[in-house]
């Protein structure tokens, strides 16, 4: 096996990208565009196809940009809580900086561009699924208000590479792909564990004079650059507490929180095997290869705090270790519960003062999503039309009105696969019926099959009829109903103007609890589409991958987009 090349007294290396057969266009991100200060696309078909073909090229790699210097940086890290030496820009390479008129400046990089010193056995390709779910996501998450780096475009090509074997023994062939990022820094915490890693694999004295140049070099313009306003260990720390708080308020399960994934300016970084929760499920693992579950849904705060450590330690001498640590316990918890409850009393429209039962209604909240295998996402959008005040209705005309809002069995045909069994969406359909209140929870644009397997197992195993158990379930949900409704009644008691009041919270509730967020199903029929190339909607101006997003809410009709809903959809 080739050794990991050592690269003294530097942690770049130059590069060049390998060209790619017949690159094509999937998708552009005029958002991410527009902050390198792209314009937008021309209004003539000629000179959009112009355009786009010129995109293909450039961000496929098979042209620099005019001044770019590409470089692969060479970092390492803790993978699944060990030590990994070092690692390194496998598969992306930085084509340079990017000052905008406007005095912002950008780093670009390519994914999948080809092999670096750092692509050790691979072959520093990306096939066009995941590159689908990293331009997605990443966008999809920006208009989430999460902080992430930013994809301005995805290209596939028609060279491929094999990344897993058919059932039938048969390999693979993938189109390969790149993604265009786009972000202040792609620095991590691992961009200065490679200094201290050194000598722990050298069993060298000390880092060598060069080495210990860069690391002030890289600590310096980190903290000048980014950091300007205070000091850099603080801020670290807030803001990978906070990215994190709001990663828990949406649902979103990372799968690969080692050092090396994790952002120095505390944006979500490297879109791999991440998933959204469909059903509330803490101990949720995203990752196939995550056995232990040490990145599953409701770690991820502990994880990150671990993986501060490791930057604690790898910062010493500069910041003495008893001082990070210091600064690790005093503020992370404090920063990540503030944010967090902030984010979820938001989510609830609570909008006045805050109360000391708040986080336990958000706990038990939670609790009995997952007693009752509700949708996380769904769950907190329907919220947004409970009714409040002595004079609205009851519990009984809530959960009438949420039947109402159950799908039409076109919708559902439309939700659903097309090669979803007959006999399952009737199954479905009566379950529904039954119960409109699980149903509307658990998510109709969920696996719905799954989930359906899931209820008859808990009520095998809790030796409860179907029947029973939803009515069970139901009784949960008053008893929680019951509290918020109390709770809502004593936000309501301050307020001068009970219109104005209303109005703000349903103001604060939707612009926090999105109708859609990017579940694995959406992107997975994207991909297909794409795999059997079809996006040619994609190449026109704004319009994506999405074989259909539904504009309005459930029982509006099954009407179909093709648009950036998802991404552009204002949840700031
Ligand atoms: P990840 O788990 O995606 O954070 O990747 C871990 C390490 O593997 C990083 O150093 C990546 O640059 C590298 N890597 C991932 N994919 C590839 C690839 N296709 N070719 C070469 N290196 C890769
Ligand atoms: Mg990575
Ligand atoms: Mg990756």
């Amino acid at each position: 096996a080739p050794a990991p090349r050592l690269v003294p007294g530097a942690c770049f290396s130059r590069v060049r990208p390998a060209p790619l057969r017949q690159p094509r266009l999937v998708a552009l991100s005029e958002p991410a565009l527009a902050l390198l200060g792209l314009g937008a696309p021309p209004a003539a078909a000629a000179a959009r196809e112009a355009r786009e073909a010129e995109a293909a090229l450039f961000f496929s790699g098979n042209a620099l940009l005019p001044g770019a210097e590409p470089a692969a940086h060479c970092y390492c890290g803790h993978q699944f809580g060990q030590f990994a030496g070092q690692l390194g820009d496998g598969a992306a390479m930085y084509l340079g900086e990017v000052c905008t008129a406007a005095g912002e400046r950008w780093e670009l990089q390519l994914k999948g561009a080809g092999p670096t010193p750092f692509s050790r056995q691979a072959d520093g390709r990306k096939v066009l699924r995941s590159s689908i779910r990293e331009f997605l996501c990443s966008e999809a998450m920006f208009h989430l208000g999460v902080p992430t780096t930013r994809a301005g475009a995805c290209v596939t090509s028609e060279s491929t590479v094999v990344r897993d074997v058919f059932y039938d023994g048969n390999p693979k062939h993938e189109p390969c792909a790149v993604v265009l990022r786009i972000a202040s820094t792609f620095l991590r915490f691992g961009s200065f564990e490679i200094f201290k890693a050194e000598d722990e694999h050298t069993g060298r004295a000390g880092p060598s004079v060069g080495r210990n140049d860069i690391r002030v070099q890289m600590l310096d313009y980190v903290v000048s650059t980014f950091y300007p306003e205070i000091q850099a260990t603080h801020a670290v720390t807030r803001r990978t507490a906070r990215m994190v708080a709001e990663w828990q308020c949406v649902g979103f399960c990372h799968g690969v929180l080692n050092t090396d994934n994790m952002s120095i300016v505390g944006l979500t970084i490297d879109y791999g095997p991440f998933g959204f929760l469909d059903r509330y499920d803490p101990d949720h693992i995203c990752n196939a290869s995550d056995n232990a579950g040490r990145y599953s849904f409701s770690k991820q705060p502990e994880v990150c705090k671990w993986n501060l450590q490791k930057l604690a330690e790898a910062l010493v001498p500069e910041l003495p270790l008893e001082q990070g640590e210091a600064i690790l316990a005093e503020e992370y918890d404090a920063e990540f519960r503030r944010h967090y409850l902030h984010k979820m009393r938001r989510k609830l429209g609570l909008v006045r003062a805050e109360r000391e039962e708040d986080a336990a209604l958000v706990a038990k909240l939670l609790e009995t999503m997952h007693l009752t295998g509700a949708d996380f996402t769904n769950t907190f959008y329907l919220l947004s039309s409970f009714p409040v005040g002595p004079e609205s209705p009851g519990l009984a005309e809530f959960l009438t009105a949420l039947m109402e809002q159950c799908a039409s069995l076109e919708e559902l045909r439309l939700a659903f696969r097309p090669q979803m069994d007959p006999r399952q969406l009737s199954m479905m359909l009566m379950l529904a019926q039954s119960n409109p209140q699980l149903f509307a929870l658990i998510g109709t644009r969920a696996n719905v099959t799954k989930e359906l397997e899931r209820v008859e197992q808990q009520s095998r195993l809790e030796q409860l009829s179907p029947a029973e158990l939803l009515s069970r379930n139901r009784g949960h949900w008053a008893d929680w109903l019951q509290e918020y409704r109390a709770r809502l009644e004593k936000d309501r008691e301050g307020a001068a103007d009970e219109d104005a009041w209303q109005a703000e919270r349903t103001r604060v509730m939707h612009a926090n609890n999105p109708k859609y967020v990017l579940r694995n199903y959406i992107a997975q029929n994207a991909i297909e589409a794409a795999e059997n190339g079809d996006f040619s909607e994609a190449r026109t101006h704004q319009s994506l991958l999405f074989p259909w997003v539904p504009q309005e809410g459930l029982g509006q009709g099954g009407r179909v987009r093709r648009v950036l809903k998802l991404l552009e959809a204002p949840y700031h």
